[in-house]
């Protein structure tokens, strides 16, 4: 199994938290688009002999994009690899892109699948991070994306500066009176250089607080659980049968191709990642290169992103798999490191898998950095 993510480096305005790779310009769109194309084609080789089961536009805001250009890139990747029969589509998408007709668009493409950026229902949290839509556009399409669309996802950000715990609650009981299979949700964290730090550091914004966005975190989780969502990974709630499945292939291992500026591949031994500037991308494609740098991951580096991934996710890190994949040694090493989490109960095992406790969820990339290995290359 394995999937390809595209990038599409573009957003209306930036976001003020955001340290994602886009331009707001849109001069470049059509080169780029005919750049994505190419780089399809220029790698079709890499992926031969895997199915591809999953189809993610990523960004930057895809939404962006015209049907026709969406359809291009759907129809470029069913030319040049071999794809299962109904993959998942993923559009990542903003509310403002999508207008009633284009949502009806949407729905007569292969596209069978919405991620839409809503973040808030409360127009003050919008403007703090300098969304592009407004709380009743946020609305309006979601009840026009449930018409058309069964399998959409919703993202919600918490933690940001001045949000009660009450007014969360009421973000998260908003986001379920649409009747939705997914939720994300994401802690707002300030990302160096961006404006969210600068507005911090003048005073002009208040800090995050990682207390009130842990509460918020526990709120969140009890409230969707009690929902019918299983969070099955860190940051994701999908009801039975509605996990991601292109998110879901990538915690647990699975190949992946990444197409366009910025986006990162990797084939179960080699992780490579394209450049992060549309010029230089557009140009290197142009001349026939993939403006990618690699490297091959060291067992070391295996069992690391192992860890990681596994805490983050309800299937955990399985100890057999932990001994099997990376030796013995490798296992050893794991059960004596966790030994201090699992006294603090914010780790535990059960059935041979090791899994964060509800007390650890919060914290579990501080805690599986303490699992790593240093990597002795
Ligand atoms: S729309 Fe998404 S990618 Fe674009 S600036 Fe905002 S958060 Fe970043």
């Amino acid at each position: 199994m394995a999937g390809i993510y595209i990038h599409i480096p573009f957003c209306k305005q930036a976001c003020h938290y955001c340290d994602f790779h886009f331009s707001t310009s849109l001069k470049k769109k059509d080169e780029l688009v005919k750049a994505l194309v190419r780089e399809l084609e220029l790698r079709k080789d890499e992926f031969k002999n895997q199915t591809i089961e999953t189809i993610y536009f990523g960004g930057g805001t895809p939404s962006i994009l015209t049907i026709d250009e969406l359809r291009l890139l759907i129809s470029e990747v069913y030319k040049n690899y071999q794809v299962s029969d109904g993959p998942e589509i993923t559009l990542e998408a903003n509310p403002d892109d999508l207008t009633n007709q284009r949502i009806n668009e949407l729905a007569n493409t292969p596209i069978n699948r919405l991620s839409i950026g809503i973040q808030s229902f409360f127009e003050q949290d919008l403007k703090l991070m300098n969304r592009a839509h407004n709380v009743d556009e946020a609305k309006r399409c979601l009840q026009e994306a449930t018409k058309h669309f069964e399998n959409i996802s919703l993202d919600l950000i918490y933690g940001i500066p001045g949000l009660s715990n009450e007014r969360w609650l009421e973000n998260i009981e908003t986001a379920l009176s649409y009747n939705i299979p997914h939720i994300s949700s994401y802690a707002l964290t300030v990302e160096p250089k961006t404006a969210l730090d600068t507005f911090i550091k003048k005073g002009v914004i208040a800090n995050v607080d990682d207390d009130v966005a842990q509460e918020q975190f526990h709120i969140l989780i009890e409230k969707l659980v009690a929902s019918g969502f299983v969070h099955y990974e860190l940051s994701n709630f999908g009801k039975p049968g509605f996990f991601s499945k292109n998110n879901s292939a990538y915690w647990q291992g699975e190949s992946y191709l990444g197409i366009g500026p910025s986006a990162h591949s990797f084939n179960g031994s080699e992780r490579g990642w394209n450049v992060r500037n549309n010029s230089k991308y557009i140009k290197a494609i142009a001349q026939n290169t993939l403006p990618m740098e690699t490297e091959i991951l060291s067992t070391t580096d295996k069992y690391n992103e192992y860890v990681m991934t596994g805490l983050r996710t309800m299937w955990g890190v399985s100890l057999e798999k932990v001994a099997q994949d990376f030796g013995i040694g490798y296992k050893n090493y794991i059960l004596k490191q966790s030994q201090k989490h699992i006294n603090e109960q914010l780790l535990y095992v059960d059935n041979g898998k090791l899994l964060v406790t509800k007390k650890g969820k919060f914290l579990s990339d501080g805690i599986a950095s303490d699992l790593f290995k240093l990597n002795l290359r």
